[in-house]
């Protein structure tokens, strides 16, 4: 089952106090969960062990591995808060609290899911570590979702996907995003997960080689220029983001051309912009699709240079340029700061780039008025995605700029097929018009309403598009009959 040693070197190098927390954190927990069994009929310790393990990895500190370690004992066992205290003090009792106390978010129904979110918030501004547990800790319980009961499944997949992921990734922290939607993708969405496995596949074999020569060429050429290289390396395309891209390209996988992309890691930013000059010194780029992260980081604090070169045969790759400390902060995000420690000292610099987290600290609700609450978050929280709801209070995930006709059809293509009127927020509105983060939407639909070309542009998701197109082909391939049989 691992023993302390394999967290503490997974974990890298840390002061011989640090290793004791962790080893006695380690023998605490599994006294405390003796006997007790999961789902899977494994013991209930491999999963806090294993929690850990995804601590470490991120390299958190020994603090929070030894809560990782932790985080179940006061919810699940006999231990009580006094009793941790005695032990392990203070801090580790706040961090194990922290996440016992933030549960699992809850996602049905409008105050509750504002108070999940609420909670999820309070925890991050106090101490970030609590979140990162909490992530760790679902992560695992994903890894082994085959286990749960059919109907727990699904929710808890998609709730992954559609809270969770977009948390881990507004702190940057893209490996864990990606790990976390990979790991719900076939419990949220099985039949289009076999598809993407199936078109992966087919495709990953060529790329692969493709970048191989490509690597081998640049190699060399980067040698001859003395440039420092730290790393060259692919990174494969997580699935459930490939998914989603696919959908943006009407599932066309040709047109896709990150699915694995090569990267080139150096000592600093002058390199970066080196390096590309001799890429497209060597191939010729694609128009458009050079990216200057690092000029203009992405809002989630994301760094690096993206380019994408013919490599000759019609082939093309996408190359990414970075720093060693975009590449850690890129995979860890915010994790990156507790993770290397000789920057923990530069706070300013971590204030600036998650500001927002300490606005929100600033930030004084209500809790009487959750809807002030919400109106304060529709700040730029969730990248490109917006929640709305309906009036019963069920979140629905749509992406940013959507209209109601895009939130009907992703109820049920009846209704968006039958869209008579709309109300947002309890008022008659539009339904061209733009959705915004927490909008309470309510669809009317009449028999007799039907779909317009109209409609088509004015909505965002491929489900909503393709409802309509299909309607309207059928439409016009009706009425011309109707014609042909009038003039026979
Ligand atoms: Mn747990």
């Amino acid at each position: 089952m691992g023993d302390p040693i394999e967290l503490i070197n997974l974990a890298g190098e840390m002061p011989e106090e640090d290793k004791e927390l962790i080893k006695k954190a380690y023998a605490f927990s599994k006294r405390a969960h003796e006997g007790q069994k999961r789902m899977d009929d494994s013991p209930y310790f491999t999963h806090v062990f294993e929690t850990a393990k995804i601590l470490a990895r991120l390299g958190m500190d020994a603090k929070t591995i030894a809560a990782g370690l932790l985080h179940d004992v006061l919810e699940d066992t006999t231990i009580n808060e006094e009793d941790l205290k005695k032990e392990f003090g203070d801090d580790i009792v706040f961090l194990v609290n922290g996440v016992t106390k933030l549960g699992t978010l809850k996602y049905h129904g409008h105050e509750r899911h504002v108070e999940s979110l609420r909670k999820f918030f309070i925890a991050m501004t106090n101490d970030l570590r609590v979140v990162i547990i909490k992530f760790a800790d679902r992560l695992h319980n994903l890894r082994t979702l085959q286990f749960i009961r059919e109907d727990k499944k699904k929710r808890i997949a998609l709730e992954s996907i559609e809270v969770y992921a977009p948390l881990a990734n507004r702190l940057g922290m893209g490996k864990l995003k990606g790990e976390i939607e990979d790991a719900a993708f076939p419990f949220a969405y099985p039949k289009e997960y076999g598809q993407v496995e199936e078109l992966m596949t087919e495709e990953k074999n060529s790329s692969e080689k493709n970048l191989e020569e490509v690597s081998t060429k640049l190699k060399e050429e980067l040698e001859k220029n003395k440039v420092k290289v730290a790393e060259i390396s692919y990174r494969i395309k997580h699935k459930f983001s490939l998914w989603k891209k696919l959908l943006r390209y009407d599932m066309d996988i040709k047109k896709i051309y990150d699915i694995i992309a090569l990267r080139v890691v150096v000592n600093n930013i002058e390199d970066c912009y080196k390096v590309l000059g001799i890429i497209h010194s060597i191939w010729r780029p694609l128009p458009g699709r050079i990216k200057d992260y690092i000029a203009v980081p992405k809002p989630n604090g994301y760094r690096s240079i993206h380019t994408t070169i013919f490599t000759g045969e019609g082939n093309v790759a996408e190359i990414q340029i970075r720093t060693k400390e975009m590449h850690a902060e890129a995979a860890y995000g915010i994790a990156a700061h507790f993770a290397y420690k000789d920057k923990r000292d530069k706070k300013g610099d971590e204030k600036s780039k998650f500001k927002w987290i300490e606005e929100l600290k600033d930030f004084n609700y209500e809790l009487s008025d959750p809807k002030k609450y919400l109106e304060h978050l529709k700040t730029d929280f969730f990248n490109d995605r917006i929640f709305v709801f309906t009036p019963k209070g069920d979140v629905i995930d749509l992406p940013e700029n959507s209209s109601p006709i895009d939130f009907a059809y992703s109820i049920h293509s009846d209704i968006g097929n039958h869209i008579s009127g709309v109300k947002v927020n309890g008022k008659i509105a539009q339904i061209f018009s733009e959705l915004k983060n927490g909008d309470i939407v309510e669809i009317f639909t009449k028999k007799d309403a039907h779909p317009s070309g109209k409609w088509q542009e004015h909505s965002k998701t491929s489900m909503a598009r393709k409802h309509i197109k299909s309607y309207l082909e059928k439409n016009s391939l009706l009425s011309k009959l109707r014609s042909l049989g009038r003039s026979s």
